[in-house]
């Protein structure tokens, strides 16, 4: 990070990213591990004991051309590339971004998907059966999955798009696709929670901002150790480093969704223009709790235990 505070507000918004210090480390050999990997857009899996949940998986990946003029589906083969397990799956918002590839591991893998109603019904249309959709209402209501127990808090979406918020709505009827992407309303926003049972007396909390704003009275009492944060739109909310780390305290950080999600997911990475992730690790750095924070790059790891021991 120390480079990327170097750099002028100008460089800071260009594509590449010189001077960003990435987290590399491989993919932990023992399931058992308590493990993240990041999948780019706002997509992760958390891993432990042998169970793999995921959040807003998004790794079909469309070109710009096809999300401006096409129609697009998930594309299965480009999910089942990178998902070998799925117990569960998360989703924060419904925009194709996040929810699109939800229902292949639903049906490849048999992951139980939770959701706000708009995603619930997206997924049903593509034929995930009744029993694997789980309501997230972002009340105080809480789901047991294996050793994670997971929850969600209502939120808002960036209105990062010239002050409003890409396609607004709700999902309220079934479709089929390919569709354009603008079927993929918003919806319901949630920031959804885990708590995974790490070691006995060991719990920790994970919260996955899937948009860059929160309504802070919501997440009263929520105490996250790791925060994954999306930083694209961030400037649209107003002070959203700094209140999202006064509301969830957390450790470590981990920033997401700052990447051109439109470009093939082996291709270099670039940040979306405008994003500046470069100042968004000085707005924490500059947080009086100064969590951890660790960038990784698309597919890459990091275990989590000492990322959070107490310091
Ligand atoms: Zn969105």
């Amino acid at each position: 990070m120390n480079l990327a505070l170097h750099r002028s507000p100008l460089q800071r918004l260009s594509p590449s990213l010189d001077g960003i210090a990435f987290h590399h480390e491989s993919r932990p050999d023992d399931d058992q591990q308590f493990a993240l990997q990041w999948l780019g857009t706002a997509g992760f899996r958390l891993q432990l004991h042998g169970r793999h949940l995921w959040f807003d998986p998004h790794l079909s990946r469309h070109s710009l051309a096809e999300l401006a003029f096409g129609k697009i589906a998930p594309v299965t083969s480009r999910v089942l590339a990178q998902v070998d397990a799925a117990d569960g799956v998360l989703v924060g918002h419904s925009h194709f971004d996040h929810a699109i590839d939800a229902p292949v591991l639903a049906q490849h893998f048999g992951a139980q998907v939770y959701g706000a109603a708009d995603t619930l019904t997206y997924c049903r249309g593509q034929g995930v059966p009744e029993a694997q959709l789980h309501l997230l209402a972002g009340d105080l209501a809480t789901h047991a999955l294996g050793p994670f127990e997971i929850g969600a808090r209502r939120s808002v979406h960036s209105p990062f798009a010239l002050g409003h918020v890409p396609f607004p709505g709700q999902i309220l009827k079934q479709f089929q696709v390919p569709a354009h992407a603008s079927a993929w309303r918003v919806g319901q926003v949630l920031i959804p929670h885990v708590t995974a049972a790490v070691a006995a007396g060991q719990r920790v909390t994970i919260a996955h901002v899937g948009s860059a704003a929160l309504i802070d009275a919501e997440l009263r009492g929520l105490q996250a150790d790791i925060v994954l944060a999306c930083t694209i739109g961030r400037h649209a909310t107003p002070n959203f480093t700094h209140r999202l780390l006064d509301a969830l305290a957390p450790k470590l950080v981990v920033p997401c969704h700052w990447d051109q999600f439109w470009r093939p997911i082996d291709a270099p990475v670039r940040q979306i223009p405008s994003n500046d992730l470069a100042g968004f690790l000085m707005e924490v750095a500059a947080h009086r709790s100064a969590p951890r924070v660790r960038v990784l790059p698309i597919l890459g790891w990091t275990t989590l235990a000492d990322a959070i021991d107490a310091r």
